[in-house]
């Protein structure tokens, strides 16, 4: 017979081996899951597995050794404290988008703020921003079907009040169906092509379409700014997640689309990864 304690252990070394980074936390988030209980209960009363449990926690690992995301095998992530369910199909919550979520809870609003988040994958960022503005109508957009199941779940999951729209946020039309906005939110793909090529092995199960920026990573930047801009109310605010080092491009592209008061956050590493900037 062998113990929730042993199982642990044994998955822990199983990632040492195989040069995972964080091997006890990996470790604890697969005991935790399948046993449904915390790590120092389980240590605690030796608790004991049943065949189904070890054949789970060894399944699980093998995947895990094999590059899949941990997020995805266990099938859901915090995000700014909250709970989201993820899968194949969106985008792995990020700590770097925390910082964009922070930089909209920091911009002065009106009563009742209306705001748009663009290629919303697993809808983190809009259930945050809905559940954190008591007051805002939050809009989630995404093209894909299977993100907008995710948008949907993760709403219900924080039991937040969120429109969804489904349509192509590289599309004039999509834009058409709005107007007076006061922030716009999105986290659009960002990497190069030369990116693309030097993925690390987790980021390769998730989504090209929410990772592929076009050549030189600014294509969603220079269509969506251009395509938005008209959505927002005059002194609206467009904000956006940029991938290090795109901050002078995405700057530029803002200011040739009229756009002002341009300011740059950093991420808790230092690294910028937020521009705004306020329509005149
Ligand atoms: N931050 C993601 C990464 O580095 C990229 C996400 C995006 O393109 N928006 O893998």
């Amino acid at each position: 017979m062998v113990t929730a304690p042993e199982l642990y252990f044994h998955a822990k070394k199983i990632f040492e081996c195989n040069q995972i980074e964080s091997a006890s936390f990996e470790a604890m988030c697969i005991i935790e899951h399948v046993f449904g209980k915390k790590l120092a209960s389980l240590l605690l009363e030796k608790t004991t597995a049943s065949e189904e449990q070890k054949n789970t926690v060894n399944n699980l690992a093998y995947r895990r050794i094999n590059g899949y995301p941990l997020q995805y095998l266990l099938g859901k992530w915090e995000f700014f404290g909250l709970p989201f369910y993820v899968g194949e199909g969106v985008l792995i919550p990020r700590q770097d988008t925390e910082t964009l979520v922070e930089t909209v809870l920091k911009i002065k609003l009106p009563e009742n703020p209306r705001i748009l988040d663009l290629c919303s994958g697993s809808g983190c960022i809009a259930v945050t921003l809905a559940l954190n503005l008591k007051n805002a109508e939050v809009t989630a957009v995404e093209i894909s079907d299977k993100a907008v199941e995710y948008i949907k779940k993760n709403a219900k999951l924080n039991d937040s009040e969120i429109n969804i729209v489904i349509g192509d946020v590289l599309s004039g039309e999509t834009a058409k169906m709005f107007s007076g906005i006061d922030v716009i939110v999105c986290n659009p793909p960002y990497l190069t092509a030369d990116d693309m090529k030097a993925l690390q092995r987790e980021v390769t199960f998730e989504p090209e379409t929410a990772l592929f920026g076009g050549n030189d990573g600014l294509d969603f930047y220079r269509s969506i700014t251009k395509i938005w801009r008209d959505c927002l109310k005059s002194g609206g605010v467009l904000a956006y997640e940029i991938g290090m080092g795109q901050e002078s491009d995405v700057k530029k592209i803002l200011e040739e689309n009229n756009f002002t008061n341009i300011e740059m956050t950093k991420d808790l590493s230092g690294i910028i990864r937020v521009v705004r900037g306020e329509k005149i």
